[in-house]
């Protein structure tokens, strides 16, 4: 396995944000007055814009957005949309991935800075240092990237169908496999293929949920279901885990974020345990309000997600910023990755 630079602080959501984002500070626009939702709404017909947010946005944020999901159902939303504009409450990287699949519309995040620890621990120029080193390698990246890295990749992937994806590939063919660590793992240990080759990275949010906190907290509550994310940097850990057997398979569920929330309206459990990003929570209790949702990790808390405040979203649609683009060259070789990884096999759902 091949192992990545130094990657930021990993054990808390508080100690784990790497430079160079800054944050915006508990106070700083995240609860709303009385009439921003409406003001907000307001503002979307003006600019004939659709609100999209993320799962993992602050509750006021999911709120008032026309739709929330994971990134790739809403990119997808967003090429159909009939909108000329898209306000992308969600990190950087998703919005971009909204932007190549859009490349007509106009792509706002109401935050420039809202990035992420997963996408950011590869760089397009590690990518291509990486495939000097491995001529004739097929790359093999995670959606959890940035556009730049995407025009370096062969096809991309989610982790519903990283399996799936790496598969297609000749057996004696090396896979570059980025950036996810833990999803790389599990890809190599399901195929028993050593020429997958993996890079080091790793959500700084998510692998605060490790095995021990998983299988503790499993245990404390014995009748809860237990609902993993496998497709997030946070999820795949756990998913690692999962399978590896630290807690038991019989009670856990893997699931999208789309299928957590379908799963939540049918469930007969009172309580079920949420391992992914905390905003998830949000959603789950909306489906299914009587039912007692808890997180594995409380502190699993993206710090760049929640830099979409409301105030931030306003100010986007009253200013028009902050405007992602992805110069033409990069994001026709980055759909080529994307529009790949969805003819091999159901894409599911990603982050
Ligand atoms: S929670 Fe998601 S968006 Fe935030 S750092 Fe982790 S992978 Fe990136």
């Amino acid at each position: 396995m091949t192992v990545a630079p130094a990657l930021p602080d990993t054990a808390t959501q508080d100690a784990g944000a790497p430079a160079p984002y800054e944050t915006a500070a508990a106070d700083d626009g995240r609860v709303p007055d009385a009439g921003w939702a409406e003001r907000v709404r307001a503002l979307a017909r003006q600019r004939d814009a659709v609100i999209l947010a993320h799962n993992y946005q602050l509750p006021a944020v999911q709120d008032v957005a026309d739709h929330v999901g994971d990134s790739l159902a809403l990119s997808r939303i967003a090429a159909t949309a009939s909108q000329s504009t898209i306000v992308f409450c969600g990190v950087h990287f998703m919005a971009e991935t909204a932007k190549i699949l859009s490349p007509d519309r106009t792509v706002l995040i109401p935050d420039a800075r809202a990035g992420c620890s997963l996408a950011d621990s590869l760089t397009a120029e590690q990518l291509r240092a990486w495939k000097a080193e491995h001529p004739g390698a097929v790359v093999v990246s995670y959606v959890n990237t940035t556009a730049a890295v995407k025009a370096e990749t062969d096809i991309c992937c989610t982790s519903s169908n990283a399996v799936e994806v790496v598969a297609s590939m000749p057996a004696d063919r090396t896979v570059l496999f980025g950036p996810d660590q833990f999803l790389g793992a599990h890809v190599r240990r399901v195929l028993r293929r050593d020429n997958v080759l993996v890079w080091g990275g790793e959500c700084h949010v998510h692998a605060g949920i490790n095995g021990d906190q998983l299988a503790a907290t499993a245990a404390a509550h014995p009748d809860a279901e237990l609902y993993v994310h496998p497709e997030c940097g946070c999820a795949t850990s756990a998913l690692y885990l999962a399978g590896a057997g630290a807690v038991p398979a019989d009670r856990v569920r893997i699931l999208s974020t789309g299928d957590m929330v379908q799963a939540a309206s049918r469930t007969r459990s009172r309580q079920v345990l949420v391992a992914t990003e905390v905003g998830m929570i949000h959603q789950l209790r909306r489906a299914a309000p009587g039912v007692d949702f808890l997180p594995v990790n409380d502190r699993a808390s993206c710090r760049y997600m929640k830099m979409i405040t409301p105030r931030a979203l306003e100010r986007s649609l009253v200013e028009l910023r902050d405007e992602v683009t992805v110069d033409p060259d990069t994001a026709a070789r980055a759909r080529r990755a994307v529009q790949r990884m969805i003819e091999v096999g159901t894409p599911g759902g990603a982050e």
